[in-house]
C-alpha cells in the first residue's frame, strides 16, 4: 500500500503536467480557429474544465501530503504523447487539430483509469472519486469530438471546394 501511495503521488504529478500541456494546446487551438465556431466553443469549454482539473489534482496531492511547490517546474516538462501531438495542434489545420485532440483525450482517459485503480490500491477512495469525475469530462470531450469530426471534415471540404479559407 505504501508503494501504491508513492506511485499515486508520482502519477498525480504526471497528470498535472499533462493537464498543463492540455491547457496550452487547447488554448492555442481555440485562438487560431476562425471559421469553426462550434468547435471553438467546445474547446474553450474544455479549457475551463482542464484548468479546474489541474486544481483538483493539486488538492489530491495536498491530501497525500505531497508538496505542490515543485509542480511549476514540471509544467514545462511535456509528456511524450503531448510532444508527439503538439505538431498537429500547432499545424494550423482544423481536421488535424481535431484528430490530435481526440487522441490526446484518450491518453487522458487511460491516465485517469490507471490513477483510479492506483488510488483504490492505496486506499485513497476520495482521490479515486475525484479522478472518476475528471474521467467523465475527458470521455465527454472525446465523444463530442468523435461525433463532430465528420461535421468539421465536411465543413472543411465544403469551404475548400468554394475556395474559401478552410484551414482554420
Ligand atoms: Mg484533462
Ligand atoms: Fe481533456
Amino acid at each position: 500500500m505504501e508503494r501504491a501511495k508513492e506511485r499515486l503521488v508520482q502519477w498525480l504529478k504526471d497528470a498535472h503536467a499533462m493537464e498543463a500541456q492540455a491547457e496550452t494546446m487547447l488554448k492555442g487551438m481555440a485562438s487560431r480557429l476562425e471559421h469553426y465556431d462550434e468547435l471553438r466553443h467546445r474547446v474553450e469549454q474544455h479549457v475551463q474544465e482542464t484548468q479546474a482539473q489541474a486544481k483538483k489534482i493539486e488538492q489530491c496531492l495536498d491530501r497525500c501530503g505531497a508538496g505542490t511547490s515543485a509542480l511549476k517546474d514540471m509544467a514545462g516538462k511535456t509528456t511524450g504523447m503531448g510532444q508527439a501531438l503538439s505538431g498537429l495542434f500547432v499545424g494550423d489545420e482544423v481536421v488535424k487539430g481535431a484528430l490530435a485532440g481526440y487522441t490526446f483525450e484518450h491518453f487522458e482517459i487511460a491516465s485517469y483509469q490507471a490513477l483510479i485503480t492506483t488510488a483504490e490500491a492505496a486506499g485513497e477512495t476520495e482521490i479515486a472519486e475525484v479522478c472518476r469525475g475528471i474521467l467523465k469530462e475527458e470521455e465527454a470531450m472525446a465523444n463530442w469530438l468523435r461525433e463532430h469530426l465528420p461535421v468539421f471534415t465536411r465543413a472543411f471540404l465544403a469551404r475548400e471546394g468554394m475556395d474559401q479559407p478552410a484551414k482554420r
